[in-house]
């Protein structure tokens, strides 16, 4: 398909959602203060989620429900259950209410060593459990300096196709370029919509329907300009996600 039959007019039907990411950050009391915050909002019709730290999750889950705010995990195990210490499986994860979880994050990537096939598998032990996988897709400075970014995003989303074949529909992208993710430098969103554009055409005809996220040094006051541009429907958020009022005024902007 071509890239630019599924942005524009078809944008509109596509629900803008903004994901925090809290990543290994928080405290009881913090997490309190910060979700009592947002729920004081009403972002509607943007869809909103944290995704928090394990051990948060069933405070989060007592916290936020009845809000229109959903939540869900950093990671979880392609395995069912078993021998796997210090994994999360997708079932408890959605035991626990959760209805995002994140995968691939270049963090868990570049730390963790998890490949294309691995990320592939834990979106669809996801899918398998009614959660929705964010399946983080980017590229490093090095691999943008060398021209390959194209090739680098394709390559890792298209490990995902693969393996989820017509369920491809049923998960959310975040386009998170590596040299953007908590450096304060972001992708002008001319570069981010070109890079967007690519991955919606990549995913063939599920791609017009299908939520492309942008992540990198998001923060209020780049958001708005981001959330313009056609193929962006919305942003995966660090950093920023952690202070009540900046994730407040990058919610407002994707309205
Ligand atoms: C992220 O961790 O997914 C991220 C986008 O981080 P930051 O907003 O801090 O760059």
């Amino acid at each position: 398909m071509v890239a630019g039959a599924a942005s524009g007019a078809r944008a509109s039907a596509r629900t803008k959602l903004v994901v925090g990411n809290w990543k290994m950050n928080g405290s009881v009391a913090a997490n309190a203060a910060l979700l009592g915050a947002l729920k004081a909002e009403n972002f509607t019709p943007v869809e909103v989620s944290v995704c928090v730290p394990a051990p948060y999750l069933r405070d989060v889950a007592g916290l936020l429900a009845g809000s229109a705010i959903a939540w869900g995990g950093q990671d979880c195990s392609p395995h069912e259950s078993g021998a796997y210490t210090g994994d999360v499986s997708a079932a408890m994860l959605a035991e626990l209410g959760c209805r995002h979880v994140i995968v691939g994050h270049s963090e868990r990537r570049a730390l963790h060593g998890e490949s294309d096939g691995l990320v592939a598998e834990k979106a669809r032990a996801a899918l398998e459990h009614g959660l929705v996988p964010i399946v983080c897709v980017g590229e490093t400075l090095a691999e943008r300096e060398a021209g390959a970014t194209h090739e680098v995003v394709g390559r890792q989303l298209r490990a995902v196709i693969e393996w989820l074949g017509d369920r491809i529909d049923r998960i959310v992208v975040a386009y998170e370029p590596v040299w953007a993710i908590g450096t304060g430098k972001t992708a002008s969103p001319g570069e981010a919509q070109s890079v967007h554009a690519f991955l919606r055409g990549a995913l063939g005809a599920a791609g017009a329907a299908l939520r492309l996220l942008y992540g990198g040094s998001v923060k209020a006051d780049n958001a708005t300009q981001l959330f313009t541009e056609p193929d962006i429907d919305g942003g995966l958020i660090g950093g920023a996600s952690l202070k009540a009022a900046d994730f407040i005024a990058i919610c407002r902007a994707a309205r």
